[in-house]
């Protein structure tokens, strides 16, 4: 799509064309998704970072008159440039954004054009680390904790909608779950009250807290009120919110 726009040539060093090679639920409501790239990726990549696909093209004239209706954000689960290939993790929430929709149909075979990995949610030294999240969360930190030593000292909370829907995480280390059961993951009490019944080290550690925007601030507003963290140890990224698209 973008090789026939004549503003595409500007932006190629920004994008890769690849081809979906496969597909399948790895839980009831995430979808892993295979992209092999049709040139070799040479692209620095740190665990943690994402990848913008391609839904619409944000050159063309739908895309410059609807910009929120172009590009999905999801982390790089899975890089492996050897096979030139990249892999995510889906989220199948209840509802139609156009990502929801792109993550439903896309099978094998299906072109991609994906924007190149970007953003700064990755791991940094500290005494320990702390991941704080629901199922889109966790897309990220599988990733991030792969990467980290099988020695560093790692706590956190993952929430899900129940046992079934967690997504089996990489590496030695594991995080706390808690379940909804029916309640919203936005503004999540059950989350805020898992974090806040952890038995963390009594000096701040580095905070990674991801998936929705309101949870991410009542965490964040936890540990910064309640435990004595200082903002700088504490990342946050929202993925999400009611009544917004497309979150980068
Ligand atoms: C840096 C970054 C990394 C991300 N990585 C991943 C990832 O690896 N895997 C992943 O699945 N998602 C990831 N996300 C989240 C994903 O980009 C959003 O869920 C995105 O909104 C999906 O696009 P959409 O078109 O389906 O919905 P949108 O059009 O963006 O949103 C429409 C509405 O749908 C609802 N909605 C959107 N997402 C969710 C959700 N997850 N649960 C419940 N309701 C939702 C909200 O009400 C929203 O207002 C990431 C986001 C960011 C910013």
């Amino acid at each position: 799509m973008n090789r026939r726009n004549p503003l595409a040539g500007v932006f190629a060093k920004y994008f890769a064309t690849s081809t979906v090679t496969e597909t399948e639920l790895v839980t009831p409501v995430m979808r892993r998704i295979r992209l092999v790239a049709d040139e070799p990726i040479t692209f620095p990549y740190t665990p943690g970072q994402h990848v913008r696909i391609q839904l619409n093209d944000p050159l063309s004239v739908y895309g410059i008159l609807r910009p929120s209706e172009t590009l999905r954000t999801y982390t790089i689960w899975d890089f492996d440039p050897g096979q030139r290939a990249i892999e995510l993790r889906v989220h199948r929430y209840d509802g139609d954004g156009i990502g929801r929709k792109w993550a439903e149909a896309v099978r094998p075979g299906e072109p991609v054009t994906f924007w190149w990995p970007q953003g700064d949610f990755f791991t940094r030294d500290a005494p320990y680390h702390l991941f704080v999240g629901e199922e889109t969360a966790s897309a990220a930190f599988g990733p991030m904790l792969r990467a980290l030593d099988g020695s560093a000292r790692v706590y956190g909370v993952l929430e899900s909608e129940s046992a079934e829907h967690d997504l089996p995480m990489p590496g030695p280390h594991r995080l706390r779950r808690v379940y909804r059961a029916g309640a919203p993951a936005a503004s999540s009490r059950k989350l805020l009250a898992a974090v806040a019944d952890l038995d963390l080290p009594g000096e701040p550690g580095a905070a990674y807290l991801a998936g929705e925007a309101r949870t991410c601030q009542l965490v964040r507003d936890h540990l910064v009120a309640e435990r004595g963290w200082p903002r700088t140890s504490i990342k946050v990224k929202p993925f999400w919110t009611p009544g917004k698209r497309g979150l980068h």
